[in-house]
């Protein structure tokens, strides 16, 4: 079954055509400045020259037509025929309480979407302006919502409510919901099928440290614990967040810098986490571990404290969990940097936790990175949010 792959921002679009009886990757692209000046298709297929359209499109429905006229290009496409996709999996960011699986897009499921606008004001209306372009250009062709936040639905209520009056979670549903959840869901499914772990119990932490970063707890694949919340705000330092902060620094610099709470908040989406801490010199954390080799003592102090509070989260989820199996590192920092690894495991000798250097000398491979005579299993295991979207779909749609 060839499945289309949809990820939607405000204004891009990324995809990926997926044979799903080989996992394997037929085509995949990004439709960018979409609704901007300047728009432009960038399209890969295996073993075929890079084709970039550089066209207007003014919303997504005209750049998904894009892509499917890419998919079928004499040239540069995959397929003959668009009525070769038997479905297409979405991305969207939000299902509030209502989902806790992926699901089969009717009216009742773009509502439901349409009324977490609030909860995921830059995500879910993007998301769902890739749902309705899909059904215009495929008619009868089923769509399936993927929610990021549907793996976190399985935290038991200690771990989800904020300790603030009760009512402003039943006038607005104010909980944690967690993001990054396919990747979660995907990686300690991985966890325990490379570890020979079992499935009904294993207790399995993932970090998943890239731009964005959070860390879940999960026994036998269900999720007990994660630290984004409300918001992605919450939990570890990233690139550009805070992560876990005291309101009422909020307040503080509200006050001292005539700032609003939207502004703040702006603040700590996106000029705070590693870029703020080294005083602006960059997200990416290949820049701050290049300054601190250099002597930048505020890029020093970003990474200490980024590995540090992962630890201390990896440490309160093994108490949450009365234990742990396995810790699987993911992403960008988490599947690229030796370094990260084993600063993060040092903190962890305490559980047992031993590294093999020569094991942990990888990137972007599944591997086992401790040494045999660790008590936990330390993993690297790529993510693939892409194949975890297909894997939803085909089971909801075959
Ligand atoms: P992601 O959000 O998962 O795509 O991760 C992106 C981040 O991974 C980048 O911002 C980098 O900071 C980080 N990254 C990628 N490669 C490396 C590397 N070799 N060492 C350290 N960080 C890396």
């Amino acid at each position: 079954m060839k499945v289309l792959v949809i990820n939607c921002g405000s204004s891009s679009l990324k995809y990926q055509l997926i044979d799903s009886e080989n996992e394997s990757v037929l085509a995949k692209g990004l439709c960018e400045r979409i609704g901007i000046a300047g728009s432009k298709l960038t399209h890969e297929a295996a073993g075929k020259e890079k084709y970039v359209v550089e066209k207007a499109m003014p919303d997504h429905t005209t750049a998904i037509q894009m892509v499917m006229d890419a998919l079928v290009d004499g040239t540069y496409g995959v397929i003959a025929d668009t009525s070769e996709i038997s479905a297409v999996g979405h991305r969207v960011l939000h299902g509030g309480m209502k989902y806790s699986d992926s699901i089969v897009v009717n009216e009742d499921v773009k509502k439901v979407i349409r009324e977490c606008f609030d909860l995921g004001p830059l995500h879910n209306p993007a998301n769902l302006m890739g749902i309705e372009a899909c059904e215009a250009a495929m008619p009868g062709v089923p769509n399936v919502a993927v929610f990021d936040t549907a793996f976190g639905m399985s935290m038991p209520e200690k771990a989800y409510m904020y300790a603030i009056p009760h009512e402003y979670f039943e006038k607005y549903s104010i909980r944690r919901y967690g993001f990054h959840g396919t990747s979660h869901k995907f990686v300690s499914g991985e966890a325990i099928k490379f570890g020979g772990l079992d499935p009904k119990n294993a207790k399995v932490i993932v970090c998943h440290l890239g731009n964005g970063a959070s860390v879940s707890a999960s026994i036998g694949g269900k999720c007990v614990d994660t630290s984004m919340g409300l918001t992605p705000l919450e939990g570890l330092i990233m690139g550009t967040r805070s992560g876990d902060l005291d309101p009422a620094v909020v307040q503080f610099i509200c006050n001292k810098e005539n700032l609003t709470v939207d502004e703040m908040l702006n603040v700590l989406n996106k000029k705070s986490g590693v870029l703020g801490m080294s005083g602006g010199i960059s997200s990416d954390f290949r820049d701050i571990e290049k300054a601190k080799e250099e002597g930048n003592h505020l890029a020093a102090v970003a990474l200490d404290a980024f590995y540090y509070r992962v630890a201390k989260y990896i440490g309160a989820y093994t108490a949450a969990m009365n234990g742990v199996d396995a810790i699987a590192f993911t992403a960008g920092v988490g599947e690229n940097d030796k370094v990260a690894r084993k600063t993060i495991c040092s903190y962890l000798g305490f559980l047992g936790v031993v590294i093999d250097d020569e094991a942990n000398d990888v990137r972007g491979k599944e591997r086992v990175i401790s040494a045999p005579e660790s008590k936990v299993k330390v993993m690297l295991l790529p993510t693939n949010e892409e194949l975890a979207i297909c894997r939803e779909t085909v089971a909801l749609v075959k």
